[in-house]
């Protein structure tokens, strides 16, 4: 069997496993090239207008997809990946908009994955597809089980200072992307799908590399005390990916190294429009709120991103000029 896997949405978070997954049970895997400007029209045409631009760039791997020789495509629907949090809504009817709106897709994967409660639901899920496909479900099980590793594996790979887009490529046995060695250090905020998809963040790492910005994003730091910063909050945060990126801000927000913080939202996203707000509202560090769709062009987000170094550089001379920091507290007592 072939089965194919869309270079969109989780693909930046959970390939590993997935690809593990089909290998175990000695399927092939091929994947849909990088985003290009072709399958960004292709799916802006095929999904609705109200979709978010991630949405919209999926279409366009799935339909790039839908023309190769594979068998099946897997679009899992993604509730939750973890206890007590959820994926955005969006992901739970991706199946059935992709099966409404393509003729002729081959048929779809569209295993349930919810593990907000236990993992007893989505074992049965696994179960119900063992059935459907005539296969053992203690070997589907197992092989589910097994390609968990591969998640843990590209984790520690990021915690090496790699973005998720750039781990893939290492845990795929590609050589490391060079680090960026600048005098700023950035946080960066957003969906790793955003992030790491070049024509969605117009080249948003490479770009604040070029500018002597080193990039920090939230794979690289320890979920443990991502998760302690985002319990700050009063209030528990229940969607997997709003949480990382407020528990990232406010982790980062303590550090002196960091010069100041971006958030890359995509144009027509819910959750982020509430979360870019509490992280603006709860940071101290100068904040860069960056909106992107299919219009957005390369030039106006270079020139913003010029901007913000030039003033986090200003800012740190004039720091270091006058003793005193823009938040009012001095920064050195003699
Ligand atoms: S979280 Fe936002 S960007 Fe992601 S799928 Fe949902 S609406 Fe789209």
């Amino acid at each position: 069997m072939r089965v194919g896997i869309p270079r969109g949405l989780f693909f930046y978070h959970l390939y590993p496993q997935w690809k593990t997954f089909f290998n175990y049970l000695d399927w092939e895997v091929a994947t849909s090239p990088p985003t290009n400007k072709k399958m960004v029209e292709a799916g802006v045409m095929m999904a609705v207008s109200e979709a978010c631009f991630p949405v919209k760039v999926l279409y366009g791997h799935i339909l790039e997809l839908a023309g190769r020789e594979v068998d099946y495509i897997f679009m899992p629907r993604l509730v939750s990946i973890e206890r007590r949090s959820y994926i955005c809504p969006k992901f739970m009817g991706i199946p059935d908009m992709l099966r409404a709106q393509i003729q002729g897709l081959p048929p779809l994967i569209d295993l349930c994955i919810d593990v907000s409660r236990n993992e007893g639901d989505l074992y049965r899920e696994l179960d119900r597809w063992s059935k459907k496909m005539g296969l053992k479900s203690g070997r589907v099980r197992k092989a589910w089980n097994d390609s968990t590793r591969a998640t843990c594996e590209l984790e520690a790979i990021c915690r090496q200072g790699h973005t998720l887009g750039e781990g893939i490529g290492v845990w795929e046995g590609k050589p490391a992307a060079k680090r960026g060695t600048g005098d700023l250090t950035i946080g960066v905020l957003g969906h790793c799908y955003a992030l790491n998809d070049r024509l969605i963040s117009l080249g948003l790492f490479e770009r604040l590399r070029e500018m002597g910005a080193a990039a920090v994003t939230s794979e690289m730091l320890d979920p443990q005390l991502i998760e302690e910063a985002a319990a700050r909050l009063p209030k528990r945060v229940f969607w997997t990916v709003g949480r990382t990126m407020v528990g990232t801000a406010l982790l980062l927000d303590q550090n002196p190294g960091v010069d100041g913080m971006i958030y890359l939202t995509c144009f027509g996203c819910g959750s982020d429009s509430m979360m870019a707000k509490i992280i603006e509202h709860r940071v101290n560090k100068p904040f860069m709120l960056l909106t992107v769709d299919e219009h957005s062009g390369e030039a106006g987000v270079v020139t913003r991103l010029e901007a913000f170094c030039d003033m986090l550089r200003r800012k740190r001379r004039l720091e270091l000029a006058h003793n005193l920091s823009p938040y009012g507290e001095f920064l050195y007592s003699h």
